[in-house]
């Protein structure tokens, strides 16, 4: 079993004692409202980035249905492609569809790992209203990978249509 630290956020062994990471107490014993809202505050504002990306990463795989305000005012406004991809991937596990216009926006433009994510995303959420969009990025986007990537998200979709992907 694995506990997360809820200082750093890093992984520990369920027997530890002190975080492995930071060195922070493992007294657990938090009720699950101040562990998601210690989850929320690291993701919005914690000084260390890692722990940032750390923090959405778990809010998605517990898919955390009320972070997802959260990851999205943190989409819109981190400067940082990792912390982008991390938040990208959270939403789109809770599946939140309010974030599929801004996911659209950063398909189309910035860096190019942060675009192939949203547009890898936009495929797994499966929202058939998208289509037109995700065809014309597949047609007539410049850069070869981005039309290739939005190809296999448009394939997912003609697939599976309003079906979001389980994992
Ligand atoms: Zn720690």
């Amino acid at each position: 079993m694995i506990v997360f630290c809820t200082s750093c956020w890093a992984e520990n062994e369920d027997t530890a004692v002190r975080c492995s990471h930071c060195g922070a107490g493992l007294t657990g014993g938090l009720d699950q409202k101040s562990y998601v809202e210690k989850l929320l505050r690291a993701l919005r504002s914690h000084p260390i980035l890692e722990t940032r990306v750390r923090a959405a990463w778990i809010l998605g795989k517990r898919r955390e249905v009320q972070a997802a305000p959260v990851l999205m005012e943190v989409l819109a406004t981190t400067g940082d492609s990792e912390l982008k991809e991390a938040t990208i991937v959270s939403l789109g596990q809770i599946g939140d569809r309010r974030v599929i216009p801004l996911l659209l926006v950063l398909a189309r433009t910035g860096p190019l790992a942060v675009r192939l994510k949203a547009v890898e995303i936009l495929g797994e959420m499966g929202d058939a209203s998208i289509i037109e969009q995700l065809s014309t990025l597949a047609r007539e986007d410049p850069n070869e990978i981005v039309r290739r990537e939005a190809e296999r998200s448009l394939k997912k979709i003609q697939d599976d249509p309003d079906e979001q992907k389980e994992t």
